[in-house]
């Protein structure tokens, strides 16, 4: 049987908040794309997001934010409790507001919000089950309508195209094939999970963490019965191999043994999970110089989201940037296509594609390492201050909760209040 040949403008691959977004803001400003995704429908994994004032100006941007507004309201404060002397601290987001604004930040569904992405797209714009396998780049040709990219399927399907972006995640196919370095593991695991509470779980609409050597565990309200939660903690390596398989039940019963000196209300919510909603995840980043100078693009071939700046989410920002890419990466591909009376213009875009990338790399590299900072004086230090004197226990603890929770933590909102700007006007 002959394979199949397509031809498409803009290819987009990952159907995750990334391209998704991304495909949106491309329907905002009048292009046409096609988003390939290798899952059968979309992939809600994680349960839920918290998204910060960033991603709510992009959402605005993208004519979404309305849509989720009314479901999902900000915290007005995080309440941080070191496990191991019951002390708390709280930081209200109201006081840090710019102009007033409230920036705290709201955990939502994912499922919600892919869904709020999706409705907004033409019903033949996502094609499930499509995995990328390889791209392909054609000799540069002179004409503008040369489709001089061309990618595989596993399938076996074939699509040339004039533009892709890759919107795969932190194993992006994309990323590797422009030659970024891969990620790297943070030395730190993750589970999330969604508690259910079908008769309310009587909550303050607050975010908590409960911090302890090694491990912090926060909970955040998302509605009167649901509780989205996540623990990141350093690997260990026998259990992490086995929650990596992705039972369930292995993963849940592994979790509530490793907190059961934690406050009744972190046991409450893990045994309140939906079973589907619990999943395992090693913590990967890139380097940020990667990201800074590395190759992010090549022509009219370009990354966002996790295929560009995977992080790790101690600042709740991986979803957050990958929304501002897609308004950003919109804007430059609009701005193009507008200019050119709503045709796309190899040349002109990959001038466009460049300043996109530009303005990307270094504010994302700013969030790898907050995050990533943020991550290791949260938890402790890395995995050698466990075993070392106790004088640098000390010092790590006067680190976390005297300067980063005291000064630094407090100071983070007007990083994290970023204005990704509009989306062009005036397309066809
Ligand atoms: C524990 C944890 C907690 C987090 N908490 C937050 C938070 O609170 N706030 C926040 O903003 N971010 C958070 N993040 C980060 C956030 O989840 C990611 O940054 C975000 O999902 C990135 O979106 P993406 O679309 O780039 O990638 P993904 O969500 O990974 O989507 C990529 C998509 O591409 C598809 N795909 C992959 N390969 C191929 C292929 N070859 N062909 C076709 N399709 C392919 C996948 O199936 C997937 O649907 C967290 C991450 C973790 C691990």
């Amino acid at each position: 049987m002959e394979n199949s040949v397509i031809k498409e403008e803009i290819v987009i691959v990952g159907g995750g908040v990334a391209g998704l977004a991304t495909a949106l803001a491309l329907k905002r400003v009048g292009i046409k794309s096609l988003v390939l995704e290798k899952a059968n429908e979309l992939r809600v994994t994680g349960a839920a997001l918290a998204l910060f004032s960033n991603a709510w100006i992009a959402l605005e941007s993208l004519g979404v934010a309305e849509k989720l507004n009314p479901f999902y309201k900000p915290y007005e404060s995080v309440k941080v409790t070191n496990v191991a002397n019951g002390v708390s601290q709280e930081t209200n987001f109201h006081k840090q507001g710019v102009e007033g604004l409230a920036i705290g930040p709201r955990a939502v569904h994912r499922k919600a919000l892919l869904e709020a992405l999706l409705e907004e797209l033409p019903i033949d714009t996502v094609r499930f089950s499509s995995k990328l396998r390889s791209i392909e780049k054609t000799e540069k040709r002179q004409d503008d309508d040369s489709f001089g990219v061309i990618v595989h399927l596993e399938d076996g399907t074939m699509i040339h195209t004039k533009v892709l972006i890759g919107c795969d995640g932190v194993h992006s196919v994309v990323s590797k094939w422009l030659g970024l370095k891969d990620p790297v593991h943070s030395g730190r695991c993750a589970v999330r999970g969604l508690g259910v509470f079908p008769e309310g779980h009587g909550l303050k609409h607050e975010a908590q963490q409960f911090v302890d050597r090694g491990r912090r565990f926060g909970i955040a309200p998302i509605n009167n019965e649901d509780v989205y939660w996540f623990v990141a903690y350093q690997s260990i390596p026998n259990k992490d191999e086995e929650m990596a398989k992705g039972d369930p039940k292995v993963i849940q019963k592994t979790i509530l043994e490793s907190v059961s000196g934690s406050p009744q209300v972190v046991k409450d919510v893990i045994q309140q999970s939906e079973m589907q909603s619990l999943s395992w995840a090693p913590l990967l980043f890139r380097y940020p110089w990667n990201v800074i100078f590395g190759p992010l693009s090549d022509g009219t071939i370009t990354v966002a989201g996790d295929a560009m700046h995977p992080m790790t989410p101690d600042l709740g920002q991986g979803g957050c940037a990958s929304l501002e890419d897609a308004v950003i990466l919109g804007r430059h591909i609009g701005n193009s296509y507008i200019r050119n009376g709503g045709m796309i213009s190899q040349e002109d875009l990959e001038v466009e594609i460049e300043m996109y990338v530009k303005e990307r790399r270094w504010r994302t590299a700013g969030l790898i390492t907050a995050s990533y900072l943020s991550g290791w004086v949260q938890q402790s230090g890395g995995g050698g201050i466990r075993s070392s004197s106790r004088t640098v226990g000390w010092l790590m603890k006067f680190l976390r909760d005297s300067i980063f929770y005291k000064m630094i933590f407090r100071r983070l909102g007007s990083f994290l209040h970023y204005d990704c700007g509009k989306l062009p006007t005036g397309s066809t």
